[in-house]
């Protein structure tokens, strides 16, 4: 039985009756004990026999048309199409009442069977779960570690260009014009013009990891789904249960691409032409040489220059392209 549809088909085989239903085959039926019919069955074979108590004999009767029935005691048991009419005494009306139970029974099997088709690969799930979970784990260190790198205040700048969508970090560069009055006197004029250092990129919802709820949306899933019951007679409320966690099932693979996706923008964001760019999200000298250290410290590429003197020259190299004298952050 693969599909929910499949519990409305009809039965043809005990195969079929046997994965839909955990029949008691040793369970002998008797009229006290008879509590409903559960579901009807024509066979191919004359596979099923019958389990009901006749004259203190079990009937044993091999036959092909029957019906699963509940019992009192909670039991499922078969019954051939003759006993059921011949020996438990309904008459039509007891049938028909019967058999408009039956409906809401189908609905049971049909729910019941959606969720033993889901939850029979439930190992895998878990597994499944467990694997994204991990995933979670390390994006969440990777951020914090990431972000324990770089100086706060820069953090503070890329979460601010993140939320704006504002990720062209602009200098400017000093022009100055020098010209003479007419009485001699030197005249300067200042102007600032705008360089551009540069688009950020990778900036996402890792930049605050505290925000991140993936590994506890993930966590909260896989204790529901490590509790699911895989018996094939679920309670009224193990169904309920099950039906909820399987609309969470999307959830599941949605957590999966956004681990991911969060994944694949730290490490563009920690390319060096990237990362390089943070050196410019302050004015502050002291700031952007620890911020070139940071560089080299999530690159991995050595540096025994003075991070100080990078960051000069950094300044140097936008002046020399405008033969500017001088430069500042944009504001
Ligand atoms: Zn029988």
């Amino acid at each position: 039985m693969s599909t929910a549809a499949s519990a409305t088909h009809k039965i043809k085989t005990l195969a079929e009756i046997n994965e839909l239903f955990e029949i008691e085959y040793e369970y002998v039926l008797t009229k006290e004990k008879y509590q409903r019919p559960i579901r009807s069955y024509e066979l191919i074979n004359s596979d099923a026999k019958c389990q009901y108590l006749k004259k203190s004999k079990v009937c044993g009767q091999a036959h092909q048309h029957g019906y699963v029935v509940d019992t009192s005691d909670g039991k499922l048991a078969l019954i051939g199409h003759c006993c059921a009419f011949n020996h438990l005494g309904l008459d039509d009306q007891q049938i028909q009442n019967a058999f408009r139970q039956l409906t809401t029974s189908e609905r049971d099997a049909i729910r019941k069977s959606r969720v033993q088709d889901v939850f029979s690969k439930k190992d895998e799930l878990v597994q499944r779960v467990k694997e994204i979970l991990k995933e979670a784990k390390s994006l969440q260190s990777e951020a914090q570690s990431v972000l324990s790198a770089i100086p706060e205040k820069i953090v503070v700048a890329l979460i601010d260009r993140w939320k704006r969508n504002n990720l062209k970090i602009n200098w400017e560069y000093l022009i100055v014009k020098r010209s003479k009055d007419e009485r001699g006197k030197t005249i300067t004029e200042n102007s600032w013009y705008p360089h551009e250092c540069g688009t950020l990129k990778g900036v996402g919802v890792w930049l605050e990891p505290e925000k991140l709820t993936f590994a506890q949306q993930l966590y909260s899933i896989l204790r529901k789904l490590e509790h699911i019951s895989t018996n094939k007679r679920l309670t009224t409320n193990e169904l309920e249960l099950a039906e909820a966690l399987i609309n969470d099932l999307p959830q599941i693979s949605l957590i999966e691409r956004s681990v991911k996706d969060q994944s694949r923008l730290i490490s563009t964001f920690c390319q060096h032409q990237n990362l390089i760019l943070i050196i410019q999200l302050t004015s502050n000298r002291e700031i952007r040489a620890q911020a070139v250290e940071t560089v080299y410290k999530l690159t991995g590429e050595p540096f025994d220059s003075s991070a100080s003197r990078f960051v000069d020259s950094i300044d140097q190299s936008i002046r020399d392209i405008y033969k500017a004298e001088g430069v500042r952050i944009a504001s």
